[in-house]
């Protein structure tokens, strides 16, 4: 699977920096795993699931929330159904595990 220019749509090598085509930086993967996703303990609302997307993608966990809000408004409830299903979809951390979210809480 290779890397395509998020400014022009170009196919580039894995690990390209750069691309060969408009010179636009190309916004590499993070090195090292990436946050499992899993529904804090500390820091949630309702299930944690906006929690959990947040921890795991770097969100913004107001932002998350905020649209999350948004989005179930504007869609009539579905995002509703969308959030129970990530509730029981998504795992909750093990208790006592390390790198509770927001940290400080
Ligand atoms: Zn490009």
């Amino acid at each position: 699977m290779g890397v395509y220019c998020m400014q022009c749509g170009t196919a580039l090598p894995t690990g390209a920096l750069f691309c060969s085509n408009c010179d636009t930086a190309v916004h590499a993967a993070p090195s090292g795993a990436p946050t499992p996703l899993s529904r804090p303990l500390a820091g949630r609302q309702i299930a944690g699931v906006c929690a959990a997307l947040a921890r795991s993608y770097g969100w913004d966990i107001a932002a998350v929330r905020v649209i999350a809000v948004v989005i179930t408004v504007l869609s009539s409830g579905l995002m509703g159904i969308a959030y129970l299903a990530a509730w029981i979809g998504i795992p909750a951390d093990a208790p006592g595990a390390p790198g509770v979210y927001p940290p400080g809480v």
